[in-house]
């Protein structure tokens, strides 16, 4: 597409995406964050990611991807963000780009497991204490971060439901502040207000969430998309990049299904039960899959 029709064809479309991907069936309030997200931006939240992501990632360029959220008590990661960064990965890779996952050493296995299943090759690193050797020697284009736990105000890092999980986290917040500062662009994807880059809209987590100034994240990134789960942020994005590369990006059904049931073979545990089941955020699989086939059939509705 091209041209001013063009342009507002995709902007519907992207309402459209946003609009699935922000489905509530957790009842966490996430509509809220959307609709503060959107504010600050003044159009659909994946869209402006996608711009983003479609400057950056030139052939050959590395996106840098972030995941992994530890649940206790197993403190097992969770089955919310690895798949979403597995199927990224892959788009990232279908668009000449280079793939790297930056995740502590329990997610290693979930993630390898995943993009096994996918076929993609990615590096993987692990986030940094000190980040400024990791991003010298990756030289990013893009830095994203999906569903990864996000600094609070006092310092710690917590679950939705206020529980510290210092101890377990592995941060990437100074990552993606140093990657902000040198002109990369960051992109973040949550679902509940305590991930990395929902500082954004850290007023309303306080608002819109319980124990929301609690749990609220501080971390910023140039982009934010809120999802109702942030798996489904994360395929929103490669949507929004099938649709402007004219690609075939997005996922099927019967794959989700199988992602999940890899991802829990492999370790993870569905964030909200802790139980090892191939659900995300306690909802079970069918409404995943349902997710997924529409977003790929919107993906291909501008090619139709
Ligand atoms: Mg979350
Ligand atoms: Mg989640």
């Amino acid at each position: 597409m091209d041209g001013t029709a063009g342009r507002r064809g995709l902007s519907t479309l992207e309402d459209a995406i946003d609009h699935q991907l922000t489905l509530d069936p957790g009842g966490r309030n996430g509509r809220a964050l959307y609709d503060a997200a959107r504010h600050r931006v003044g159009g659909p939240l994946v869209g402006r990611a996608a711009d983003c992501l479609h400057d950056a990632i030139e052939p050959g360029a590395v996106v840098a991807i972030a995941t992994g959220f530890p649940i206790p008590p197993s403190n097992r990661p969770e089955t919310d963000g690895p798949p979403g960064a597995a199927v990224f990965a892959r788009a990232v890779d279908r668009l000449g780009g280079q793939p790297v996952f930056v995740v502590d050493e329990r997610t290693e296995p979930v993630v390898d497991a995943l993009a096994g299943v996918l076929g993609v090759d990615a590096a993987v690193e692990r986030p940094p204490s000190t980040p400024g050797g990791l991003l010298d020697h990756l030289d990013p284009a893009a830095v994203v971060a999906i569903e990864t736990p996000g600094r609070s105000a006092d310092g710690t890092y917590r679950t939705m439901t206020g529980e510290d999980i210092t101890p377990l986290v592995t941060p990437v917040d100074d990552l993606v502040a140093e990657a902000a500062d040198r002109g990369v662009s960051t992109i973040g994807v949550g679902d509940g207000g305590n991930e990395v880059g929902m500082g954004a809209i850290r007023s309303a987590v306080g608002t819109h969430i319980e124990s929301g100034e609690t749990i609220a994240s501080t971390t910023e990134t140039g982009s934010l998309v809120v999802a109702g789960v942030s798996n489904w942020g994360a395929y929103g994005l490669n949507a929004a990049l099938a649709a402007r590369t004219d690609r075939s990006l997005c996922h099927t059904p019967a794959v989700e299904g199988r992602l999940l049931e890899v991802a829990v073979g492999a370790g993870a545990v569905d964030g909200v039960t802790g139980r090892s089941t191939p659900s995300v955020d306690g909802i079970g699989r069918p409404v995943h899959e349902r997710v997924v086939g529409v977003l790929d059939a919107l993906s291909r509705s501008t090619r139709e």
